[in-house]
């Protein structure tokens, strides 16, 4: 690979946390607002479901009078990296087309951005908790309970209901992703939405009432036919879209007889340590390739290949 990796284990992207979040503070309106008109105070701005840029520019960050002005709703408190304070705009639709209008603004895709190190290692975490956080707010106006409008509370970390009183706090959605061996293989699978030729690990929701483990056990069952034993933790990685938490493991097969269930995957198949290796190292005779570093996904098979 000619390219360096920006995103090496474990400051892979989304995983370099370096904003500490004070939580202490969301409910402090007096000191948020003073911390809004600090001089070193940065602000996000997420448009639509990308991060609104200056074209042109090499910063991510505007100021938060910058981002009122632009017509960012807000903020949310993002928290504190040493004294510096963090927030995060969200840019309604008529504001959005108005500024992408005028040519001097882009809404740029986050993933792209990290992918071509626009977005510093060290800021991509604040820009996930960004983008999450403001499409929660998007998507939940009204209250579940009794349907009435909800109003922000807790510096944008909380939706409170005046009717019903229910309090409404972010989602984060659990997904299992794993890399399941039975020693000297592991089984990976191509979902159709994939890039050409590229092969993961599996994954799926974790669902109520379900602990990690079974989730990974139902999930390779029901996609690859495999029943799995041991499930061990690797690591795991906030992904934004919109507010998943990827929990990467690695699980042991106790058979090996692969059924793949096609309405989930293209296609399974079992990978020997050596072919594991030429797709992550790009040199697969077939052109057989391993997700990007910047997913948990290549890391967990890095982990497996060196022998975990
Ligand atoms: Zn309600």
């Amino acid at each position: 690979m000619s390219k360096p990796n920006l995103f090496p284990f474990p400051q892979f992207a989304f995983h370099a946390d370096t904003i500490e979040r004070a939580a202490h503070l969301r409910g402090d309106a007096n000191a948020l607002a003073a911390r809004e008109r600090q001089t070193n105070a940065r602000a996000l701005i997420v448009c639509r479901d990308a991060l609104l840029l200056r074209q042109n520019a090499g910063e991510v960050t505007f100021s938060p009078q910058e981002a009122r002005a632009l017509g960012g709703d807000g903020p949310v408190f993002l928290g504190l990296r040493g004294e510096m304070p963090w927030f995060a705009y969200a840019l309604g639709e008529e504001a959005a087309a108005k500024l992408l209008a005028g040519g001097q603004f882009i809404a740029a895709d986050v993933r792209a951005l990290a992918l071509e190190g626009v977005v510093p290692i060290a800021d991509l975490s604040a820009v996930a908790v960004a983008k999450s956080i403001t499409q929660w707010h998007l998507r939940h106006r009204f209250c579940a309970n009794c349907g009435n409008p909800t109003t922000v509370a807790m510096a944008g970390w909380r939706r409170d209901c005046q009717a019903c009183n229910a309090m409404h706090f972010p989602r984060t959605d659990p997904v299992v992703i794993m890399l399941v061996s039975d020693g000297e293989r592991c089984l990976l699978g191509r979902q159709s939405r994939f890039p050409e030729h590229m092969w993961s690990c599996l994954a799926g929701f974790a669902e109520p009432g379900e602990t990690v483990e079974d989730a990974v056990r139902r999930e390779v069952h029901e996609e690859a036919g495999i029943r799995c034993g041991a499930v061990r933790y690797f690591a795991s990685q906030p992904w934004p879209y919109a507010s998943s938490l990827m929990i990467g493991c690695i699980a042991e097969a106790l058979t090996t007889e692969i059924v793949v269930d096609h309405a989930e995957l293209e296609d399974a198949r079992w990978f020997s340590r050596e072919e594991t290796h030429a797709l992550i190292a790009r040199q697969h005779p077939k052109g057989l390739i391993a997700p990007h570093p910047f997913a948990i996904a290549h890391h967990i098979m890095v982990h497996w290949m060196n022998g975990a």
